[in-house]
Formats: structure tokens, sequence, C-alpha cells
């Protein structure tokens, strides 16, 4: 009986925008890992929503946060203060080691906020001309969909139609250090990097890049922005994927599990010299910083460090690719990745193999066409992942 399925799907054909292209599967339950159709079928969620569900779906504790927040205060704008942003505000500056944060919704927001910080840090404190400051991004980067992130991006199905785009981008192949020095000049505000490149297809930068380009940065005073939207809070084994050269950036943008998948929230952490730059009235939002995504976000921190999901995804991760290696089958063209951050290329589109993983009840999605990104909750068991692991052994095998 799929006859709900059928008549949800058809009426979202119906009356939303064609922006997206999702498997066929209506998602009406969530628990943990796994999720339910209106039929009652279920499924593993090996997506995460991308990565924003790294805590699992509806955990227990952020969803009591959520219920206790919205018995109390949900909304006050930034017109007044509310009694959840101040420790929220602690928190992630403790957790990053930054010292000032500004909080968004939405990761593209986040990114937004990140260029007009490092532009106006430009301005004011590095002393280029106005108008001048240059950002540069990466080759394959994805930072969202709004004007400015597309404007960064290498892809032109991201920009097709919707020109022109924001001035003063350079874009430099991800990984190649001598391709980035060369793209500095005087006028270069900052570069933007996502330490792996999660929709690129879990593409991890050479090793030794991120240490480099970041001292090259530091030296010629350009800010090492890290986009850690989709590597960070845990994905990669890490609780922030720079850490795997031991990096500290001067700005992280977050976003996607700081709200553990319960409520929106993202944000940009930095010194007090480049968030210095915003004075009331140069930025905002309705909805940043609001009490409800303040106190889900700090449950949703807390059980990452409870539940020690950095080291359950190293740990988990190191074992799910090893088992992913074993599979010996020549359209398999490279198995990558950190923690449970897992891009397994093929030779041929991946969509099919989604659709049979559907089938089995795994939840998969292709990224670039012809890469399967394996990101589950980080929460998830050893002996769910070893049922997985089968069904993966079974498709692809
Ligand atoms: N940056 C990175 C690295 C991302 O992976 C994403 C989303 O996939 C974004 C930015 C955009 O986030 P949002 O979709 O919340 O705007």
């Amino acid at each position: 009986n799929t006859v709900q399925t059928k008549h949800l799907i058809e009426q979202s054909e119906k009356f939303g925008a064609n922006n997206y292209h999702p498997l066929p599967i209506v998602i009406s339950e969530a628990e943990g890992v796994w999720v339910k159709d209106p039929e009652g079928n279920k499924y593993m969620d090996m997506l995460s929503a991308y990565s924003a569900v790294n805590q699992g779906h509806r955990h227990p504790k952020i969803i009591q946060a959520l219920k206790d927040q919205a018995e109390r205060v949900t909304l006050t704008s930034r017109a007044f203060h509310n009694d959840q942003l101040g420790p929220w505000y602690e928190m992630i500056c403790e957790l990053t080691g930054m010292d000032m944060a500004l909080p968004m919704n939405t990761g593209a927001e986040a990114v937004e906020t990140a260029i007009k910080a490092a532009r106006r840090w430009a301005y004011d404190v590095k002393g280029v001309a106005e108008n001048q400051a240059e950002i540069i991004a990466c080759i394959g980067n994805f930072h969202g969909r709004t004007m400015t992130a597309v404007s960064l991006s290498s892809e032109e199905e991201y920009q097709k139609g919707f020109g022109p785009m924001l001035p003063g981008i350079k874009l430099v192949p991800y990984g190649d250090i001598a391709a980035l020095k060369a793209a500095i000049t005087e006028n270069t505000a900052a570069f933007l990097i996502e330490p792996i490149q999660g929709e690129a297809g879990i593409v991890i930068p050479p090793e030794g890049f991120l240490k480099e380009a970041r001292e090259l940065c530091k030296e010629k005073n350009v800010l090492f922005i890290a986009d850690e939207i989709q590597a960070g809070l845990a994905r990669s084994g890490k609780m922030f994927a720079c850490e795997w050269e031991g990096v500290s950036p001067d700005m992280y943008i977050l976003g996607k599990a700081l709200g553990g998948g319960v409520f929106p929230i993202s944000c940009v952490v930095s010194s007090k010299e480049v968030l210095g730059v915003f004075n009331p009235g140069s930025h905002g939002s309705t909805f940043g910083g609001n009490p409800m995504a303040c106190a889900v976000s700090m449950a949703s921190i807390e059980v990452i460090k409870e539940e020690k999901l950095v080291e359950r995804s190293l740990e988990l991760g190191n074992y799910f690719v090893d088992q992913l290696k074993e599979i010996k089958n020549p359209m398999i063209k490279e198995v990558r990745g950190r923690g449970l951050f897992i891009g397994v290329e093929l030779t041929e589109p991946a969509r099919k193999y989604c659709e049979a993983l559907k089938e089995e009840g795994l939840l998969c999605k292709e990224t670039h066409d012809t890469v399967i990104r394996f990101a589950p909750p980080l929460i998830i068991s050893k002996e769910d992942l070893d049922w997985a692991i089968e069904k993966i052994v079974k498709v692809l095998g």
C-alpha cells in the first residue's frame, strides 16, 4: 500500500518548485538512525540531512530543550536581549577557542556573514582601498545557494540564469598551494575553504595543504576562513575538520548540526579583530540568535560532547571505510573518507545504486553524479552499521 506516498509525492510535484530531485520516499517519522514512510516501511538514514542530524533524529535531550524553551519564549528579535543568547555565545566561543560569534539561521546566511566580515575587515583593518577587496575560494566548493554563495561557485549550473554574479571573487584549484600563492594580492581579504569538500563528493585536500595554506594566509595578512558547515561538529572524526592538520582558522562558519537537525541555526565565530568590524546597523537577522535556536544549539553541542561523537565518528568511520574497501567491484573507483564522512566514487552514475540501496532499506544520496555519500548519524551503533554494510555489499558487491 503506497497510496499515501504516491499522493504526497504528486502533491509536491504539482505545487512545489522543481528545484530538487528527491528519491521517491516520503519520511513521516524518525528516531535515531531510522526513519519511516507513511506506510510504515523502515529505512536507515545514511545521509543525516547532509550532516545536520549528526546527533540522530529527534535526540531526546535536544527535543526536551526545544519543548522547554517553547514553553518559555521563542522569539524576541534582537531589538531586545534574550536569556539564551549569552550562554550560547559563551559555549560556542569555548568550543571553538574563538573570541566572538555572530548567529544566523542557515548555512548560506553564515557564509554571507563571513564574506561581509572579511570585506569590512579588509577595509577597516588591513587597509584595502574601497571596493577592491577580493575573496579567494576553491574550485568545486559548495557554500550554499544565495547570490554570494553561487557567485563563489565553479558550477555553471548553479549560476546559469542568475547573473550578474558578485564581483571580487577568484577561484583556485582545491589543494593547489602554488595557485593560491599566485592568486593572493594586496587586495585579498580572505581565503575561503571547506577543509573537506562535501558536495563535491567528500574530497580531502592533499596532505599538508591546509597547514601550508593557513601559514601562507598568516604571512600575507589574509583571513583563513573554514566553512565547516558540513564537515565540522564531529562529522569527520574531529570536532572540526581543520584539526586533521592542526590548523586554527581565523574564522569558522558553522551550521547544520549546530541545531541538531531540530532547529536551524548557523554562525560565524572569529576574533575580536575580525567580528569587531560589525557595529549596530551593519548586519542582522530577525531570527538570528533567537532563544529557541540557542537553547536547541546548546543541547546539540552538549550531546556531541557527552556522547563522544568525535571519537565514535573516528572509530566507526575507520571501520566502515575498511569494510567498504573490501568490496571488489571494478566500477568502484575510490573509497575515501574521514570519520563517518565517506564517499564511494564510481566509474558510472550513482543514482541507480542509491535507488537499489533504498530498496534494501538504506537511504543514501548521490553527490556529483558518480559519488555515493555515506554519512549516517554519528550515534549509530556498531550493530546498525554492520546491518548497513551487509546491504551495501549486496548492492555494490
Ligand atoms: N557550506 C557548506 C560546506 C555546505 O555543505 C552547505 C550545505 O550543504 C552550505 C554551506 C549551505 O548551507 P544551507 O543549505 O544551510 O544554506
